[in-house]
């Protein structure tokens, strides 16, 4: 019979493993993700502020370069306006002096004056403001194209603004020097703002008549103009990667002078602008540029002037004082956004593949230690099996368990403790055993004559004669007594009788070859049951024995012992009716003469 162990053993493992790696992969798969996000956040961070750095280095050279350029040109203005009124003065002295040599041969002098001035008095150049004039070294106005009332009038005594006597220098440069530029300080016809400003002036020496040439320019004028030319210019900057850079420009009084990307700003005061947090973006823009003459950064909201998604920008102001301007370009934050938003859906898709791998390795290594645990389990579950089988035969047998076969060496301590049992065990039994058969060997015997004893013999005769009544076997009974037993033991004593009855009974015994049984009745009687043997075979054997025991030297040689028999043989009677039997037979010796058997 085997005996089967329980599932619940196997299962109780395999699902304390099976918990604690999912508790193990679950946490390191947890923290192995919770890293990768954390990098994730630092990663997005660093290049969030990695763009905002660049961006903010790009927008601060633009506007920066922008800022320089500015400059440039107005350190440009001056140079311009003299090499521009140096040229058209130079025009005009070739007119003249071609009209001159033209006509000088032929014409007058006053004719040839009228065709000069005729020809220079309706030219004008620079967007209309520019004229040419003429003066006599003597100090008399020739041409004065915007004041004509003047001509002929002589000027020596006119002063500037500031004094200075205009004609009076000019005749002294042209005279040392034939020509060159002078500055004067006059109200400006275009403003009407009776504010003075610098007026450049280039003279040239007409030698034919004593003349000099030149024009003047204001240089506020051509100021205004390099700004336009400056600010359109301004407004063709494009950078970044989208090419959505671009550079815009307030004045301090939140005029909008140039904006590279949205020109319907322009010329709109855009002081009150406010975005959707309540920032005046533009006033704030002009003081972050007036208080921080390096320029300064502002984060705001911004909306497209035909759209109404307003997004987060950043922009970089710098102002430039001498003209009260605001020069500034910004970067929209929702590219930075979307950068971050790539980054974050690749940082998504990466988590999705070490969730996948996770798993994977989550179910490999529950793989693994389900059949880890199977092989573990099975292999002590067959020792338990062997184990189990093996002690439950012990209660039948003694057969010990192999220690060679079983595994593991909780399961060899635990056989060798049984073996040990066993054999203890073996050991004690043996002993009851042997106990028992003396104990019952005692039950059975006569302890005088080592035959069985009177009660044996009839358990015996019952056997017998159950046995013959079913298989019909015959047997005999025979019954001895010893003669004249009482007159061995007056004359010799009981010891001597005792020792009479064991070697009487030792001659029985040895007379024992096959299935006979003898016992001892009573006294100095015995009685012996012979299976399958006729009345005269029964005989026979008693007669052997009676002549063996006659034969026989007692006590020192000096006793003879004899005794009688009487057989009988089965014939359907009761055990006791045939014991009568016999022992009338024995009678019979006794009354013939004893020492002899009757049958
Ligand atoms: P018979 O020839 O007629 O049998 O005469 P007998 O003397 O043998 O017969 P009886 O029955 O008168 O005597 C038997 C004696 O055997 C009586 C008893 O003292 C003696 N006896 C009985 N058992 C023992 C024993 O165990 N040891 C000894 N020493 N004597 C015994
Ligand atoms: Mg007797
Ligand atoms: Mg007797």
């Amino acid at each position: 019979m085997k005996f089967r162990l329980k599932k619940s053993f196997t299962t109780a493992i395999f699902f304390q493993i099976t918990v604690v790696i999912i508790l193990t992969v679950l946490v390191l798969g947890y923290l192995w993700i919770n890293k990768e996000y954390e990098v994730f956040s630092e990663q997005s961070e660093e290049m969030k502020n990695e763009y905002i750095n660049n961006q903010k280095s790009l927008v601060k050279s633009q506007v920066n370069g922008t800022v320089d350029y500015i400059n440039y040109m107005r350190k440009q203005t001056e140079d311009k306006l003299k090499a521009n009124i140096k040229e058209r003065t130079y025009e005009e002295y070739s007119v003249a002096m071609n009209i001159y040599n033209s006509n000088k041969n032929t014409k007058s002098d006053e004719e040839i004056k009228k065709m000069i001035n005729d020809a220079l008095r309706n030219v004008r150049f620079n967007n209309g403001r520019g004229y040419y004039f003429i003066d006599s070294l003597s100090g008399y106005a020739v041409l004065y194209p915007t004041n004509p009332d003047l001509e002929g009038k002589n000027l020596l005594e006119l002063q500037d603004q500031k004094g200075n006597y205009a004609l009076k220098d000019e005749i002294n440069l042209v005279k040392k020097q034939n020509e060159g530029f002078i500055t004067d300080y006059w109200t400006n016809p275009e403003y009407n703002d009776n504010k003075v400003y610098p007026k450049i002036t280039f003279v040239k020496k007409f030698e034919p008549y004593n003349w000099y040439l030149g024009t003047g320019e204001y240089i506020n004028d051509v100021e205004q103009d390099v700004e336009k030319e400056t600010l359109a210019r301004i407004s063709t900057i494009r950078f970044g990667n989208s090419t959505q850079g671009y550079v815009f420009v307030h004045n301090y009084n939140g005029l909008e002078l140039c904006n590279g990307m949205y020109p319907s700003y322009v010329g709109k005061n855009l002081l009150k602008l406010t975005d959707i947090k309540g920032t005046k973006v533009v006033e704030k823009q002009i003081n972050i540029a007036k208080n921080n003459p390096d320029g300064g950064f502002l984060i705001h909201y911004w909306k497209e002037p035909n759209s109404n998604d307003e997004f987060q920008k950043m922009t970089y102001v710098r102002a430039i004082p001498e003209l009260k301007w605001v020069v500034g370009s910004g970067i929209e934050m929702k590219q930075i956004e979307k950068l971050i938003d790539n980054n974050k859906k690749a940082m998504q898709v990466k988590i999705y593949k070490e969730i996948t791998s996770i798993c994977l390795i989550l179910v490999g290594a529950l793989i693994i230690a389900f059949s880890s645990t199977r092989y573990l389990t099975d292999k002590s579950r067959r020792n338990f099996e062997l184990f189990t089988d093996f002690l439950y035969n012990s209660t039948k047998g003694n057969e010990k368990l192999d220690v060679d076969k079983i595994h593991y060496s909780e399961f060899k301590s635990l056989v060798r403790a049984a073996n040990e049992m066993i054999e203890e065990r073996n050991s004690t039994a043996i002993k009851i055993r042997d106990r028992n058969v003396e104990l019952r060997k005692m039950l059975i015997t006569d302890g005088l004559t080592k035959l069985y004893n009177h009660k044996y013999i009839y358990e015996r005769l019952e056997i017998q004669v159950k046995k013959s009544q079913k298989i019909n076997e015959k047997f005999c009974v025979i019954m001895f007594d010893i003669d004249f037993f009482k007159k061995i033991n007056d004359t010799f004593g009981h010891q001597v009788g005792d020792e009479v009855l064991e070697r009487v009974s030792k001659i029985i015994k040895d007379n024992i070859k096959g299935k006979e049984i003898a016992g001892r009745y009573g006294g100095e009687e015995f009685i012996l049951i012979l299976p399958n043997v006729n009345l005269n075979e029964g005989y026979e054997f008693a007669e052997n024995i009676r002549k063996q025991v006659m034969i026989s030297k007692f006590h020192e040689d000096d006793l003879k012992v004899t005794f009688s028999g009487g057989v009988a043989e089965y014939s359907g009677e009761t055990a006791l009716k045939l014991v009568k039997k016999a022992d009338e037979k024995l009678y019979e010796a006794k009354k013939n003469g004893r020492n002899r058997i009757e049958k």
